[in-house]
């Protein structure tokens, strides 16, 4: 590790001010339109709460610390949490939406860099994340240019673990890869924790995982009545507050929430009004607290019913760790398989799994319309975005692409265009 405090502005002390107080003021922005919503589901007071106020799970975490835990931060979706939480350590998912911290990367990245690595690294260099505090190293797979490239800088300021991730997922030798990828992920987890990650833990870390992933498939399954129970943009914080909860206490929430979603569907109880066009975001991730787009959505009368980003519906619970036995073979087997075959991340060439997904989703959920999110810097998705345009249109569905960052100056632009995109899919409705 370098040192890096010659990278660091002298006036250090009043720029974290200005930032924490910046990321304040996102956070109620994004929260006022949240709650702006027709008869928001009571019980989303509770992730509101974990999103916005962070200090009961960093005392938690703080605790687990002291009694000589440890806590592992990641980048990306590559990194197999099931693995991590065997080794009786804590994943937490650290990639940031917060716009003041793209701001102090300046030094160490360019600014056409995305801003999801732009933010990351402006909450390390200017300590702005209690989470990212915390954490003993930080896993950053290689999943893009921007990445790999972010997990270099950030060696300067703490202990970085890289994943390769293979470019072709089909064929042995990309499983080859990735099998020794993961193999030496799990001796370095049990050198960091001191523990041997064992086959009962391995096996009631899976299971863990698969509860969880239960609840997040029955709100999905939810999600697709019309008229739709929850809005996109509460459905994705649910999501996100996964990423630093604790997963047993999140699964027990998430199972709460889904029989209060039950009920309300009984009661005809809606946050949307009826014939509302129900959108699907896919592209660039969007993460709390850069809520901009969900709100505008759903504040101009659409509701988002599901979404294709891999901070979203594409997340850590999509899809399940199948295991035939409880063997420790067959168990990393199937880690290795889950992290790799069902990813449809576009840093795989080809790609046409993404295509079948996306096309699923929208025939499963009904979709009248695709929002297609790409983040200024990542181009990744913007080259993936034409042919997802093309496979949409031949479905006869139409895409509006919107190309933005973290920050707010093209707000009244993205309305405009927001708002002329659902007055078409609402008058196609009509006429139909
Ligand atoms: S995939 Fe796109 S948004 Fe994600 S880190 Fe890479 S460039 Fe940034």
């Amino acid at each position: 590790m370098h040192c890096a405090s010659n990278q660091l502005p002298p006036n250090l002390e009043s720029i974290k001010r200005e930032a924490e107080d910046s990321d304040r003021k996102q956070v109620e922005v994004a929260v006022a339109g949240l709650v702006k919503q027709p008869a928001r589901p009571r019980l989303m007071q509770y992730y509101e709460n974990a999103a916005r106020f962070p200090q009961n799970r960093v005392k938690e975490l703080e605790g687990f610390k002291r009694a000589g835990g440890k806590v592992v931060g990641y980048l990306c979706l590559f990194a197999p949490l099931e693995l991590i939480r065997a080794a009786g350590a804590v994943p937490i998912r650290l990639e940031s939406g917060s716009h003041s911290a793209v701001v102090s990367s300046e030094q160490l990245l360019p600014t056409d860099a995305c801003p999801v690595v732009r933010s990351t690294l402006g909450m390390k260099m200017l300590d702005l994340s209690p989470y990212l505090r915390l954490c003993d190293i930080l896993v950053c797979p290689a999943s893009c240019e921007m990445k790999s490239k972010l997990g270099e800088v950030l060696e300067e300021f703490t202990t970085i673990w890289r994943i390769d991730v293979p470019s072709l997922k089909d064929g042995p030798s990309a499983r080859r890869m990735w099998l020794g990828e993961v193999n030496s992920l799990k001796h370095k987890l049990e050198k960091l924790t001191g523990r041997k990650i064992t086959r009962t833990e391995l096996r009631r870390s899976i299971q863990t995982s698969q509860e969880a992933r239960v609840f997040f498939h029955r709100l999905l399954e939810l999600r697709k009545s019309e008229p739709a129970p929850i809005s996109g943009g509460d459905a994705m914080l649910v999501t996100q507050t996964m990423w630093y909860d604790d997963l047993e206490r999140w699964t027990k929430k998430t199972s709460e929430l889904c029989e209060e979603l039950k009920d309300r569907l009984t009661r005809g109880a809606t946050v949307a009004k009826a014939r509302a066009p129900r959108i699907m975001i896919v592209g660039s991730p969007i993460i709390w607290p850069n809520w901009k787009l969900p709100n505008l959505i759903e504040e101009a009368g659409a509701v988002i019913v599901c979404d294709e980003l891999c901070s979203g519906d594409r997340g850590a619970l999509s899809d399940p760790v199948n295991v035939n036995e409880w063997t420790m073979k067959d168990m990393m087997n199937a880690i290795v398989e889950r992290y790799l075959l069902p990813v449809t991340c576009p840093c795989f060439t080809p790609n046409d799994q993404r295509l079948d997904v996306i096309l699923k989703m929208v025939k499963d959920f009904r979709i009248d319309g695709v929002v297609y999110h790409q983040l200024r810097g990542c181009y990744l998705y913007k080259v993936e975005f034409f042919r997802v345009r093309a496979a949409l249109k031949d479905f006869g569905l139409p895409t509006l692409g919107l190309e933005t960052d973290y920050t707010h100056e093209d707000l009244g632009q993205l309305r405009t265009r927001i708002e002329a995109f659902l007055e078409m899919i609402q008058s196609t409705k009509e006429t139909a």
